[in-house]
This record gives C-alpha cells, sequence and structure tokens, in this order.
C-alpha cells in the first residue's frame, strides 16, 4: 500500500477522485458566494475565478462532504458517486 500524498504536491500525477464515494454537487442559483466552501475544503477543489465558486475540481475532490457541511445555504449537495447525473 502506497501512503498519502499531500494533495498538491504534484496534482497531474496525483489525482485522487477516483477514491471518492459521494460527489459534491454545487447548485449555483443557490450559492451566495461566501466562500466558505472553498476556505475550508482540505484538498483545494473548489474552483474559483475573480474571488467567485465556479465549480468543483473532481479530479482531486475526495467527496469528504466538507464543503457540503459548511455552506450556510444548503449550495452543496453530496450525492453518491456514479448514481447521479454528472455536472461534467
Ligand atoms: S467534498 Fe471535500 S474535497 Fe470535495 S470539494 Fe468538498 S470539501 Fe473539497
Ligand atoms: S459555502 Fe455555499 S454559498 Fe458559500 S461559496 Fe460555497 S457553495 Fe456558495
Amino acid at each position: 500500500m502506497g501512503g498519502v500524498v499531500p494533495g498538491g504536491a504534484k496534482p497531474e500525477l496525483n489525482k485522487t477522485g477516483s477514491w471518492r464515494s459521494l460527489r459534491p454537487m454545487w447548485d449555483e442559483e443557490k450559492c451566495i458566494q461566501c466562500l466558505q466552501c472553498w476556505m475550508h475544503c482540505p484538498d483545494g477543489s473548489i474552483e474559483i475565478k475573480e474571488e467567485k465558486v465556479t465549480g468543483v475540481d473532481y479530479d482531486h475532490c475526495k467527496g469528504c462532504g466538507v464543503c457540503a457541511g459548511i455552506c450556510p445555504v444548503d449550495a452543496i449537495d453530496m450525492v453518491p458517486e456514479g448514481g447521479a447525473e454528472c455536472a461534467r
């Protein structure tokens, strides 16, 4: 068994998205852009552009659910991987 490599070290070699059993689905309509999810994601997998959330980096998101738990307006739902329509 290999050790855990920090997600930011070599992103291209360390796509950890396959570990995930739950996928965060971000709802742009509900999002109030407070950036709490971005600040608390342990894997830096919340994508932002010009200080606004634009989506989730599914190549590296491990599906921990921290973002969904911290979102004040329930704009992120955790859904079973493979059992829901994927945003991309
Ligand atoms: S589920 Fe976890 S790893 Fe994925 S975006 Fe949310 S906080 Fe980050
Ligand atoms: S925590 Fe929720 S409301 Fe705040 S930026 Fe993230 S998705 Fe949007």
